[in-house]
This record gives C-alpha cells, sequence and structure tokens, in this order.
C-alpha cells in the first residue's frame, strides 16, 4: 500500500483544492496520505468531507522552524501529526506566522515592485488567497506577468535565498516546535533533511538532542534525497531510534512531483500513530494500517 505523508493543498502553496488533492490521491492508488499544508491546517475540512472512502487521511502541518546559531539562524520544515489542531500554542503560533509570511512576502513584492518589475501586492494577494503567503504564490505572479516562464525558474532567480528581493521571515524555534507538537498529541518528523542545505546544521549530534526533547522520524525518502544521503540518514535514524518516513512532498503544478513518488512502511505508520496520544485519529479504515 502507498502511504505518502506529505501533500500540500491550496490552503498553502500547493495548486488543488483540498477535495481535488483526495480525489487524486485515490486514483494514484495512494491508501494514506497526510495533508501538511505549511504553517496551517486550514484545508483539513474540505479534505475530510470529500475524503473517498478507501482514503485513509491523516491531519498534519509542515512547520516553519528556524535553528539559532551565533550569527546566523537556518531554516527546517517539520512536519506535525495528528496534533490537536486547538491546541491554544498551536493556534496562536500559527496565527502568528500567517502574519509574518504576509509582511514578508509583501515586502519582497515591494523590492520587486520598486526594481520595476511588474507585479502587485493586490495579485499576489489574490493568488495566495485565504492561504499563508508563500513564496510560491509571487512566483505565480511573475509567471502571470510574464517575468519568467514557470515558477522553478522563479526560484532559481528571483526568488533564490541568496536574491536581492529575498526577505527572511521569522520562524518558530525547532526545538519549541517539537514540544509544541509534543504537546498537543502529535508526532513530529523532520522533513527532508537533506533536502535544501540541512546538512550545515542538522548534524547527528543536533538529531540526537532533537531526539530527546521529543522528535519522532526523519523524512528519509523524499524526491530531494539521493541514495547516499538516504543511506546517511537510515544510519542516523538507526542510531536514535528515529522513524524514517516517505513522502511526496506533493504541490500540485507548482512543482514536477507525483503523489505517492515516495511512500512510508505500514509498520512505520503503526509506530508514529502509536507515539500520538489519539486526541487526533486518521479518519478513514484504521486496519488499513495496522
Ligand atoms: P517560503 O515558505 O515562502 O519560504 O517558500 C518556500 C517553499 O516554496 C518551500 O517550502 C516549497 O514548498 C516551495 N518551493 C521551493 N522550491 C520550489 C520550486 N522550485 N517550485 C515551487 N515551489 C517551490
Ligand atoms: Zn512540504
Amino acid at each position: 500500500m502507498i502511504i505518502d505523508l506529505h501533500a500540500h493543498s491550496d490552503a498553502s502553496d500547493g495548486t488543488d483544492r483540498p477535495a481535488e488533492l483526495v480525489r487524486k490521491a485515490a486514483a494514484a492508488g495512494v491508501g494514506v496520505l497526510a495533508i501538511t499544508d505549511h504553517d496551517t491546517t486550514g484545508g483539513w475540512a474540505e479534505a475530510a468531507a470529500s475524503r473517498p472512502p478507501e482514503l485513509c487521511l491523516i491531519r498534519g502541518s509542515e512547520f516553519s522552524t528556524q535553528v539559532l546559531g551565533g550569527g546566523w539562524s537556518a531554516s527546517i520544515h517539520l512536519l506535525g501529526y495528528l496534533f490537536d489542531p486547538d491546541d491554544p500554542a498551536i493556534s496562536t503560533e500559527q496565527a502568528r506566522l500567517k502574519q509574518e509570511r504576509r509582511r514578508r512576502g509583501l515586502a519582497i513584492v515591494q523590492r520587486m515592485v520598486d526594481d520595476g518589475l511588474p507585479i502587485t501586492a493586490e495579485q499576489v494577494l489574490g493568488i495566495a488567497g485565504n492561504a499563508p503567503v508563500g513564496r510560491p504564490h509571487i512566483g505565480r505572479a511573475l509567471v502571470a506577468s510574464g517575468v519568467v516562464s514557470s515558477v522553478d525558474e522563479a526560484f532559481a532567480s528571483l526568488l533564490a535565498g541568496r536574491a536581492k528581493y529575498y526577505v527572511p521571515k521569522v520562524d518558530t524555534e525547532l526545538v519549541s516546535a517539537i514540544r509544541m507538537i509534543s504537546a498537543a498529541g502529535g508526532a513530529s518528523v523532520i522533513a527532508h533533511p537533506r533536502g535544501r542545505g540541512e546538512r550545515r546544521v542538522l548534524s547527528s549530534e543536533l538529531v540526537g538532542r532533537l531526539t530527546a526533547e521529543g522528535l519522532t522520524g526523519l523524512e528519509v525518502d523524499h524526491p530531494d534525497h539521493d541514495p547516499a544521503e538516504r543511506a546517511e540518514l537510515r544510519e542516523m535514524a538507526a542510531r536514535y531510534g528515529l522513524l524514517t518516513t516517505g513522502s511526496s512532498d506533493y504541490h500540485g503544478h507548482n512543482k514536477q512531483l507525483r503523489l505517492g513518488q515516495e511512500s512510508t512502511g505500514a509498520d512505520v505508520l503503526a509506530a508514529l500513530i502509536d507515539r500520538t496520544s489519539g486526541v487526533t485519529a486518521p479518519l478513514g479504515s484504521p486496519d488499513l494500517v495496522r
């Protein structure tokens, strides 16, 4: 069975409506899908209401976190699963991040406008709708205005971290995010720990300390990881007794990834569910995963 534990809808920076996402997942043969929009669980109600009966759904979110060092800050994405979505600490932090993403998105747009690029704040806010604003929304505006021909091209140039338009955002500190998810009854998994320059900061020693703070697992099988990185992460997970998951990180047509492209073992999913308090259960047949 295909178990895909990382997918985005248009409640964040994916392009499929939640209803469309669950329909496509079932059509792709996915048996269990986690909805993990950035900094929100806003897509859940629609996804749950439209769930095809053969698809088991897991409520989650991808938390934007940072590790702070002396004079530097590194971005780490943390997947939270089956936590209480009404937990006050999580709701408050997600509301703050939504504001912070709006501030930062508009600051990036302003830099582009000041430089003569033909996009507007209204256009980007219109594309984002109710979703927390992300660089992919700005990328789509740049495509619509003919500045670049694809969101990928925008990320390789104007939206890159080294570009002159880049503005950072203040994310949740990584250890507090792990603790927050545990306190809300959920399980936490570091997303693509070797995907985007995380190697600099996510040493084996740090992962050991995060495990002691309650980290549940590492997303080992991710499209951005090559075989050597997967082997290294599997070894690190074994060292600390962490679970190893696999997922597509599907974003609709913002990125060229297929739902179910990577998968998590049924035994791993069962262990992950065992690590949660039960405050939020998978939606759909539980014997699918036992
Ligand atoms: P932000 O969260 O606003 O900093 O934007 C980063 C997000 O953009 C990442 O978490 C990915 O979901 C997405 N992303 C990164 N690279 C690309 C790309 N080449 N095309 C589309 N989306 C991307
Ligand atoms: Zn993601």
